[in-house]
């Protein structure tokens, strides 16, 4: 028996799947670890139902508007562990990177808002459309400009240079 072109999607016991490791026609391309360890990002990317629908339907406003992918790090752990994070045991958050301005994905392709790679308006147009989408709650980045671009929706949280973390509603 073969299982080609029937890709099995993990899932965990609360029934939330795995983040699809960013098929090749996605907006999206995924990165990080669990504990430090090489290749686990997928370990953490176990998304409540609501946040993969957002995640696809943001994906394809992306795309329409850019031909770069964003990155997408850590959401949570299979049933909720709890890690390295305060929060991200609820399927529910999701770290995503700055957007940078070349085409560069994977692991290497982390970018801060201090770096010349970083590409401010492009970001501001990401999380605009994040913004956009009534099921997000909050979202944390350190970069001023994109506070202030963004109508003060956006807030710092200690850390938040190389990452922005988004919520949504545990209720929507
Ligand atoms: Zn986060």
């Amino acid at each position: 028996m073969s299982n080609v072109g029937v890709p099995i999607q993990p899932r965990d016991r609360r029934g939330y799947f795995m983040l699809p490791q960013a098929p090749e026609d996605a907006g999206y391309y995924v990165y990080g670890n669990v504990g430090g360890v090489p290749g686990t990002g997928h370990l953490a990317q176990y998304a409540h139902p609501n946040l993969l629908s957002l995640i696809f339907h943001i994906e394809r406003e992306w795309q329409a508007i850019d031909d770069r992918k964003f990155g997408i790090g850590n959401i949570s752990l299979a049933e909720g562990r709890k890690y390295e994070h305060d929060s991200h045991q609820k399927g529910i958050e999701m770290d995503i990177r700055p957007v940078r301005k070349d085409k560069l994905t994977g692991q290497a392709a982390r970018v801060s808002r201090f770096d010349a790679t970083y590409d401010r308006d492009a970001t501001i147009r990401l999380l605009g459309l994040f913004l956009g989408h009534p099921m997000v709650s909050k979202v944390f980045f350190n970069d001023d400009k994109v506070q202030q671009a963004l109508g003060g929706r956006v807030r710092s949280m200690r850390g938040h240079d190389d990452h922005i973390h988004i919520e949504i509603w545990e209720r929507p």
